[in-house]
């Protein structure tokens, strides 16, 4: 969660399993990137992420909005690289879809 808190525009949301950027709130200044150690955060530029701008921009819709660093979840380690999270955690493997 260390990327939250350097946002200047305060534009992560937060749900049960993840955060997710408002594609529309974002001014793309990167300066979160970095301080992702999962290296979750990819800039909407890189190609074939029309699915994760669409399910980013679905839930940052409806999850709350969060500003403040909080304790990152105990099994983040667990799920670190681990493939298949999406269908384990929406049901689905198309981003868009979720
Ligand atoms: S790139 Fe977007 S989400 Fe990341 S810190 Fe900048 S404005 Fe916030």
């Amino acid at each position: 969660m260390d990327c939250v808190e350097v946002c200047p525009v305060d534009c992560f949301y937060m749900g049960e399993t993840m955060l997710v950027i408002a594609p529309d709130e974002c001014i793309d200044c990167g300066v979160c990137e970095p301080e992702c150690p999962a290296e979750a955060i990819k800039a909407d530029t890189e190609p074939n992420l029309q699915g994760w701008i669409a399910l980013n921009a679905k839930y940052a819709a409806v999850w709350p909005n969060v500003t403040e660093k909080g304790e990152p979840p105990a099994d983040a380690a667990v799920w670190d690289g681990a493939s298949g999270k999406l269908e384990a955690v929406f049901g689905a493997s198309d981003p868009a879809a979720a």
